[in-house]
């Protein structure tokens, strides 16, 4: 068998799948390859797969499958696995740790102090005690979130198209967690009816200061309803670890726009994460024939 490991994985990864055959990361040798494993960086599109004729299995070390064409796939006899499971916690505390940072003013803080400056009066602080989280999406990822709020005495809703009941938060309609929340997290796959759910109508049905934390997937949001919402101050802080592209265009208005808090994608990139999705991989390798 020879595997292609084209993304960035565990560097442990490849001494431990020598046992399933020739292991290579170099990306020129797709054309030979039986299983490429990929993270989000490696685009598995159609011309891909007519790159690889040799391809049986793909395996996607994350959970969203929006970079690979499953259909083309199916089509070809290729088998696509992903390792769902895996990266819960580490998407959940990179989420809260952004719900923490905002309200502490954690980024302003250091940023001043950086810069020699005393801000002590100016930053007000607020707490998350007491205030409504909403969810939108109560998969994995949410519910490791909604345990986190409640340790944090948040109240947890949530809204969810194929979830109707969820012990992790109260269920409701998306209308109605629009109204209630303080805090929305997005926590759904990009798909047709998720990408650009919160745009100008959604978002006027917020309240005033909402703030929004997004480890889900950038082009579930609007980018140019989000900055002009920003602006107004109708959303205190977007703080977002996805983008339209990795990594996103110069000119992606958000880099520029104030109150957004910004991390590399890195939801996924936990030191531990990384060692689970390589156990599962060498897994799914056990189990493939
Ligand atoms: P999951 O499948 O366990 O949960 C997704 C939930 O979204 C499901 O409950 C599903 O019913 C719900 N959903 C689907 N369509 C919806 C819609 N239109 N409206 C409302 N809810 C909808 O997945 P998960 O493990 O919790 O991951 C969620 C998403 O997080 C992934 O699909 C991926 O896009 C993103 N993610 C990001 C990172 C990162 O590095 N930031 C890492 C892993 C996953």
């Amino acid at each position: 068998m020879k595997i292609l490991i084209s993304d960035a994985f565990d560097p442990s990864l490849p001494e431990r799948l020598k046992e399933f055959g020739e292991v290579t990361d170099d990306p020129s040798r797709v054309g030979e390859a039986n299983v490429v494993l990929i993270r989000s960086k490696t685009k598995c599109t159609r011309e891909y797969i007519d790159s690889a004729p040799n391809l049986k299995l793909i395996i996607r070390g994350g959970v969203g499958l929006d970079n690979v064409d499953l259909e083309y796939a199916a089509e070809k006899g290729i088998t696509v696995h992903n390792t769902p499971a895996a990266s819960s916690v580490a998407v959940a505390e990179l989420a809260f740790a952004h719900l923490l940072a905002i309200p502490n003013r954690l980024i302003e803080g250091h940023n001043t102090m950086k810069k020699g400056e005393w801000a002590k009066k100016q930053l007000k602080r607020t707490e998350l005690m007491g205030k409504t989280l909403g969810l939108i999406g109560i998969g994995r990822i949410a519910q490791e979130v909604a345990k986190r709020a409640k340790a944090f005495g948040m109240t947890v809703i949530a809204y969810d198209k194929y979830v109707e009941k969820s012990d992790a938060a109260e269920m409701m309609s998306f209308d109605d967690l629009l109204k209630q929340a303080d805090y929305i997290s997005m926590h759904t796959p990009l798909t047709v009816d998720t990408k650009g759910m919160i745009n100008k109508k959604t978002i006027a049905k917020m309240k005033d200061g909402v703030v929004i934390v997004n480890t889900g997937r950038g082009k579930c949001v609007v980018e140019e309803d989000m900055v002009e919402a920003l602006k107004s101050g109708k959303v205190a802080t977007y703080a977002t670890d996805v983008w339209f592209s990795d990594p996103p265009a110069e000119d992606c208005p958000l880099l520029t726009t104030p109150n957004v808090q910004m991390t590399p994608h890195i939801g996924a990139s936990s030191k531990e994460n990384l060692l689970r999705i390589g156990d599962t991989v060498v897994d799914i390798l056990k189990n493939f024939k």
